[in-house]
């Protein structure tokens, strides 16, 4: 089953239009519902808002647990709100926002700022759980340690739960194909300005199913001590050794499991 190559290029591409939006959803006359973590601005359907904001806390309390964050309850409350803008119809938001045609919404790291439309399935299902978990991951890790474009990606897919399936039959294929982007040159890619599908298609799934490795065969916890190892300023292979340090000491040996798991 292939994975969608269009969807995979939302986030990367639409971060720099956030501040078109946001004085374009400024000048409207905006209501809002708010929650104990978002602020859901909207124009009319209150209840598709509703249903954001109810389906964002869910999130929110997944997600942070996934990543281990939930210890620091109070990192998105009050005033720290993230903000999450609905439009009308597709034709405002893609109006208003200068988004692409395909676009059905997108997110800004720096403002914690979520945008979409009204009626859109998509957005509920998949890009809300993806851009929320790199606004918390991002939220967790900073700007400032070795957290490379992968790892970001990939953890923001594994929250998309039904993409996972389809990524481990795509990595398994590639893997038997021995046809995958090793792991070097993965580690410093920017998915961002890759043009070529093929190859962005096998930078999400590898991606993601790095994160899924991790996190099946070694355990959550490791998982975001891991995380938090690079935060703090350590580099890949200080983080793999100190957190795995029985089976994987640096990212070759990564590479070496990871593909052993999915058939290498
Ligand atoms: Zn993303």
């Amino acid at each position: 089953m292939k994975l969608s190559t269009i969807h995979y290029s939302l986030c990367t591409i639409f971060i720099s239009l956030f501040s078109v939006c946001f004085t374009a959803a400024a000048t409207e006359d905006w209501k809002e519902v708010k929650s104990e973590h978002f602020i859901v601005g909207y124009i009319e359907d209150e209840n598709f808002a509703e249903e954001v904001s109810h389906r964002a806390e869910q999130y929110y309390s997944k997600i942070a647990s996934d990543l281990g964050y939930s210890r620091y309850d109070n990192f998105w409350t009050w005033e720290n709100r993230a903000r999450i803008y609905i439009y009308r119809t597709r034709e405002e938001y893609l109006g208003a926002t200068g988004a692409k045609e395909w676009s059905y919404g997108f997110a800004s790291y720096g403002a914690k700022t979520i945008v979409s439309y009204a009626h859109s399935e998509k957005f509920l299902n998949t890009l809300l759980p993806h851009e929320l978990t790199h606004l918390i991951f991002r939220d967790f890790v900073g700007f400032k340690g070795e957290v490379p474009v992968w790892l970001d990606e990939g953890v923001a897919q594994w929250e998309e739960e039904d993409k996972r399936k389809a990524a481990i039959e795509a990595i398994k294929e590639l893997v038997a194909k021995k046809d995958i982007i090793p792991l070097p040159r993965l580690m410093q890619m920017d998915v961002g300005e890759v043009s070529d599908s093929e190859v962005s298609f096998k930078f999400y799934v590898e991606a993601v199913t790095i994160v899924g490795f991790l996190i099946k065969q070694h355990g959550e916890s490791k998982f975001t001590l891991f995380c938090r190892q690079l935060r703090d300023g350590d580099t890949i292979n200080a983080a793999l050794s100190s957190v795995y340090s029985d089976s994987i000491r640096n990212a070759g040996e990564l590479e070496k499991e990871w593909l052993k798991y999915y058939g290498g």
